[in-house]
């Protein structure tokens, strides 16, 4: 029987440049985290493949680097602004390859910057700095962990005050629970208090009763952290 590889190659089309290239997916059978943090960090035992570090795709050829749920449209002047920041001085690169995580976070930082001269949604840059988080979390390098943190939580605050959630794999209700958990984790307990009880008292909260579970759940974790800091 043949032996089953943990890697399979995804054919791509740069979205700047339009040229073909392929980059690294891992197979979800070697890749199943044996835990999930309440910001939904997943974690791997050794041996196992952590998806995250392919997550973003970068065009050897332009160094325009982005994930799949990038929209194709740049608007007006940002391929200028992208050809005088990104593009016109990259030297040719391949991230196609098995990479290790210093390849990874490098990935994540171009992307990061070339979605921003994109103007692309918040939602998906928000995605961006929180996996980028949780990676240097996993490295245990809580201080890159915690920057990177914070654009997040600014960019999921400016997705919900936009709507620019919509059409993304965010609902209102996630972006909310996420704007209230990474305030927790930056320690800051009012604001994650007042952005859980916008979970469990929504609209929608009746559709999502998994996500209202886990916003009271957070909710009793933060009252409780504020009590003991309180305390001290
Ligand atoms: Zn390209």
């Amino acid at each position: 029987m043949q032996q089953l590889e943990p890697f399979y190659e995804k054919k791509l089309t740069c979205i700047f440049c339009d040229k073909p290239f392929t980059s690294l997916r891992v197979r979800s059978r070697f890749s199943i985290p044996y835990q999930v943090d309440s910001d939904f960090c997943p974690h791997y035992r050794e041996g196992n493949y952590d998806p995250h570090l392919y997550f973003v795709n970068v065009c050897p050829e332009c160094g325009f680097s982005f994930s799949e749920e990038f929209s194709k449209q740049f608007p007006k002047g940002t391929k200028e602004i992208i050809r005088d920041q990104i593009t016109g001085h990259w030297t040719k690169r391949n991230f196609g390859q098995v990479r290790d995580i210093q390849h990874a976070l490098e990935s994540y930082k171009l992307a990061i910057l070339a979605g921003s001269l994109k103007k692309e949604k918040n939602a998906v840059l928000a995605g961006l700095c929180l996996r980028l988080a949780w990676l240097y979390r996993s490295e245990n390098n809580s201080e890159q962990e915690k920057r990177f943190m914070g654009m997040a939580l600014n960019a999921y605050e400016e997705s919900f005050v936009l709507s620019d959630f919509v059409g993304t794999s965010m609902s209102e209700l996630k972006v909310l629970f996420m704007i209230g958990e990474l305030s927790r984790r930056m320690g800051e307990y009012q604001k994650a208090v007042s952005y859980f009880s916008k979970v469990i008292q929504h609209k929608d909260a009746k559709d999502e009763q998994k996500m209202v579970n886990m916003a009271r759940e957070q909710w009793r974790v933060t009252v409780e952290e504020k009590r003991q800091i309180g305390e001290e």
